[in-house]
This record gives structure tokens, sequence and C-alpha cells, in this order.
């Protein structure tokens, strides 16, 4: 366990910053006119993690500069490698608040999964993070400050995918979410990066106005309204029908689709009539499918299971049967507890609304 910073670090940071915030904030401290232009190349195109490695800047410069202002970096605080490669950190921000950032390598390619919250309250039933309740928004520092702790420590490549599936909903965290988004598609394009959703209607129909929008991908895990708001409260805030209208009338270039993800639970939505249903219900998106077996852990509730590869397998060529693309998310970093919010979990006392009265399970380290 690690304490929380003993104080908050007030000073504003700059590495969430777009261009124009950038220059309004340093107007008062720079000396020249170009400066604000100087310091956001340092940040986003040479990508520096530390006011020191200004160089281009006087010493003084740099010095106020570290006096006045900060960069959301967050800190490591545990670290897991999986066999397979992935690594999952635990990240701790300037208030002691935990993040989990997920660092998968597959052959070539390269995804790495941030969180947008710290916490969720979206209370999944199936998720961990939703277990533990729900915590703060992360600023764009914050979102951006990820990746950059990320390539400090592992380096990263050219071209990577960038996936908002780590713990929070990010279509709760529009605010942070733009202008993290605009700053990182400075060095990846739009298409390399995904915004994974629970369903959140108007934040779907927001990122449907932006001319530079993500990918979408969709957590839908149930084929009817009875299931869905069984495992997923927010369906009852917006049923099927909302949002499978909003996934109709979201602008897509021509050849890109929509993601579904589709948590598979044993006996619950895995069998041949429900992919059916899933097709029916979709049939007017342009979709692909990824099923996501699903990942147990202790403080989930018993009756979720996962099913047998047989069984995810079966289900897979039924989609297909009925036209669908489908991929299967293998299963990475499985010996790290690589699930939404499974490591954090190790971090601190549960608190969410399906935690009163349950202690920390005794988890083997
Ligand atoms: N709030 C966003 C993104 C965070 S969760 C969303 O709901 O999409 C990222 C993905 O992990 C979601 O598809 C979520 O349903 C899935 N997930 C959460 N807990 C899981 C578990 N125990 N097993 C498998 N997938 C899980």
């Amino acid at each position: 366990m690690t304490a929380p910073a003993a104080a908050c670090d007030l000073r504003p940071d700059l590495l969430g910053l777009t261009r124009p915030q950038l220059d309004a904030l340093l107007a008062p401290v720079a000396d020249r006119p170009f400066r604000a232009r100087q310091i956001f190349d340092a940040l986003h195109r040479r990508r520096v993690t530390g006011f020191a490695e200004m160089t281009d800047l006087p010493a003084a410069l740099r010095e106020r500069l570290a006096r006045e202002f900060t960069l959301a970096l967050p800190a490591v605080a545990d670290r897991r490698d999986s066999g397979d490669g992935t690594v999952k950190y635990l990240l701790h921000l300037a208030d002691g608040a935990a993040i989990e950032t997920v660092d998968i390598p597959d052959g070539e390619r390269r995804t790495l999964c941030l969180s947008s919250q710290a916490g969720c309250g979206l209370a999944c039933a199936f998720c961990v993070t939703g277990f533990w309740g729900s915590g703060r928004n992360l600023t764009a520092g914050e979102i951006v400050g990820q990746v950059r702790c990320l390539e400090a420590l592992a380096g990263l490549p050219e071209s990577f995918n960038l996936v908002f599936m780590g713990m929070g909903e990010p279509l709760l965290n529009l605010d942070a979410l733009t202008p993290a988004l605009e700053l990182l598609s400075l060095r990846l394009p739009r298409r390399k990066i995904t915004v994974s959703t629970a369903g959140v209607v108007p934040g779907i129909d927001a990122l449907a106005t932006w001319p530079r929008r993500p990918n979408l991908a969709v957590s839908l895990h149930a084929p009817d309204d009875e299931r869905r708001s069984r495992i997923m409260p927010i369906n009852r805030t917006y049923p099927l029908a909302e949002l499978v209208a909003a996934l109709e009338r979201f602008p897509l270039e021509p050849r890109r689709r929509i993601t579904i993800e589709y948590l598979l639970l044993a006996g619950f939505n895995d069998a041949a009539p429900d992919a059916d249903a899933l097709v029916r219900r979709l049939a007017r998106v342009p979709v692909k499918f990824n099923l996501i077996p699903f990942n147990p852990d202790p403080v989930l509730p018993d009756w979720m299971q996962r099913p047998t590869a047989d069984r995810v397998e079966a289900f897979r060529n039924r989609l297909e049967q009925r036209g669908a693309t489908v991929t299967v998310r293998r299963q990475r970093g499985h010996d790290v507890a690589a699930a939404c919010g499974q490591l954090r979990a190790f971090d601190r006392e549960p608190r969410g609304p399906r935690a009163r009265g349950r202690t920390l399970p005794d988890r083997a380290r």
C-alpha cells in the first residue's frame, strides 16, 4: 500500500493544455512571444518529461516554469509483467488517486490501454473498477501523462494503438477527453485511437460532432434490455433502443465500423439465439464484434463464469454465419490481473455500492 500524497499540488499542469490554452497561460510568464510555441514543441514533439529538458529555454525561465507549473506525469506504484509480454502498471496521480494503464505488445503491434477516470460510478456488475466505486475524472494532462509515462519507461514505436478501455467511462469525462485527444492526435492518426463506452448516449452524440473523432467501441454485453440492465445499470438510463439509435446516426467514414464489445458470460448471454438477436438489433449499424470471455475476480459475483473455449467458438461461428465480422479478445495478461480495475484492487479498500460489508479478498501476490 502506498500512502496518498501528503498535499495536492495546486500548480497548473502544462501537459494537458492545447496550444491556445498554453499561449494564454504563459503570456504573463514568457519573456518572448515564441516561448509558448517552444514549450509546446518540447512537450508534444520532443516529448520531454521535465522542464530541465527544455534546453532551448533560458535557464531562468526553466526554473520559473518548474516553480510555478507542473507536468501531470503519473508515478509508477506497481507493475506486473505477464508471461505474454503484457505489462500492467498501477499509477499514482499527484493527489494519490490510483489508475491502471496497460501496455499490450502483439507481434509488430503495440496497444496502450488508458484510464479516463480514477474509479467508475457506472457499477457494471462484472467490472472490478465498478465494484470499487466512483473516483474522479482524470485531467487532460493525466490522460496524456499515461502515454508519456509509459514512453519514458518502456519506449514506444512511431505508431501504436491507444484504447480508452482502462478504468472509467471516457464519455463521462469529455472536458478532459477532448483536449487529450487533440494532443494525442498530434502524433497518432485518429484511426489508431479508440474510445470505448458503456453506452453514454449524449457522449456518443457529442463525439459524433468532432471533426477529428476517434474510433468508437461500445460495451454491449447483452442482446436485450432485461439482461443488459441486470449487469449494466446505465442501461436503465439509456436503454438499447436509444443506444442503437445513437449508433445508427454516428457518422462513419467509408469502410469504418463501430466495434461492439460483447462480454461472454457462461449460461447468461452466450447461447445461439443471443447471437441471432444481437445481429438483428444491429442490422442497420456497420459493426464488428469483439467477443470478450469474462475475466473472473474474487470480488465479482460467483454466478459469473467464463464460457468454455468451445462455447466461445460456437458463439463466434453463429455470428459469422449471420454475416458478422468477429474477433475474440485473446486473453492477455491473465496472470497479472489484467481485467479492468483488477490491479488497483490490491491497492485500496472497497467503497463501491456492491462493496458494502465486504472485506478485501485475500489475494496471492
Ligand atoms: N467504460 C468503458 C471502458 C472501460 S471497460 C466501457 O464500458 O466500455 C473496458 C472493457 O472491459 C469493457 O468492454 C468492459 O465491459 C470490459 N470488462 C470489464 N470487466 C471485465 C471482466 N471482468 N471481464 C472481461 N471484460 C471486462
